[in-house]
């Protein structure tokens, strides 16, 4: 008797087991997440919405540069001809690290440069897109370097590479520092900054939308575009899909093709 009461609790314990880690589940999500991507037929990523030609709404729809990436990925991943198998999720520059750190997004595609720090807690894809910090004054203006914004105002965006940029080349600017670009370029539009300092790609496309600025001549630095994902083994097959997929892109064109569709006159117009 004490025997059969021994086995029936050894056999109610497995099932409860069973039942607690979901291994009777035939629906669970994989661990991995390109598998999990390819269960839900879904992709998450996080994007921009003010930072014209690379993320932006116009006519209530995602545009530019790096929605069109986002879309080559979901083709390509999940045979999404029309981009409907993406969830788009509006990241900052602030806010995009915790957004994929948390799991509130699969990848990150919003104008984020591979960084040094950036690297410590996060990973990111080979390169899609090289960039470079300008200075983005009014037409007007007498400014013509970095260096004379020590006795001016700049102004930046948070959370970008030019927070640090400015430290280091214009340590004593009065720096004000805005969440998101329209902020930002509202402040040199009433005249509350003399400069702003940020990528030349996302200047271009304040500029050909305004009259009466212009992007100074210098590059303060490289910035190379690639596509943020978290660290970590479950993220590793993702990551090789999507150089892989970046790398077709670009040997067949289809970088080259998106560039011109979005940015065909950015050296020209500065
Ligand atoms: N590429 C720069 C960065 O990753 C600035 C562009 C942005 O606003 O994301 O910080």
């Amino acid at each position: 008797m004490k025997k059969v009461s021994i086995f029936l609790s050894i056999f109610f314990c497995f099932i409860v087991l069973l039942g607690l880690f979901g291994c009777a589940n035939p629906n669970r999500e994989p661990k991995d997440l390109l598998a999990r991507i390819k269960f839900r037929n879904k992709i998450i990523i996080g994007i921009k919405n003010d930072s014209k030609p690379f993320g932006y709404v116009e006519d209530g729809e995602l545009k530019g540069f790096d929605v069109d990436v986002a879309k080559s990925i979901s083709k390509n991943l999940l045979g999404d001809d029309k981009g409907e198998l993406i969830e788009f999720v509006i990241v900052t520059p602030e806010s995009r690290i915790s957004d994929l750190n948390s799991g509130n997004v699969d990848i990150v595609i919003a104008t984020m440069s591979i960084s040094a720090k950036r690297t410590h807690i996060i990973d990111f894809t080979n390169p899609y897109f090289v960039a470079g910090q300008a200075l983005m004054v009014k037409e007007s203006s007498k400014i013509n370097s970095i260096e004379s914004l020590n006795t001016r105002r700049a102004g930046i965006i948070l959370g970008t590479t030019g927070e640090k940029t400015i430290r280091q080349l214009a340590p004593n600017a009065t720096v004000i520092a805005k969440k998101n670009y329209n902020e930002a370029f509202g402040l040199l539009k009433e005249d509350k900054v003399d400069a702003i300092l940020a990528d030349d790609s996302i200047l271009y496309g304040f500029i050909i939308d305004n009259k009466g600025y212009k992007i100074l001549p210098a590059r303060y630095t490289k910035e190379f575009y690639a596509i943020a994902l978290r660290q970590g083994d479950e993220n590793k097959e993702l990551k090789e899909a999507l150089n892989k997929i970046l790398n077709h892109m670009q040997q067949s064109g289809k970088l080259n093709r998106i560039k011109e569709k979005w940015i065909p006159n950015l050296h020209k117009d500065a």
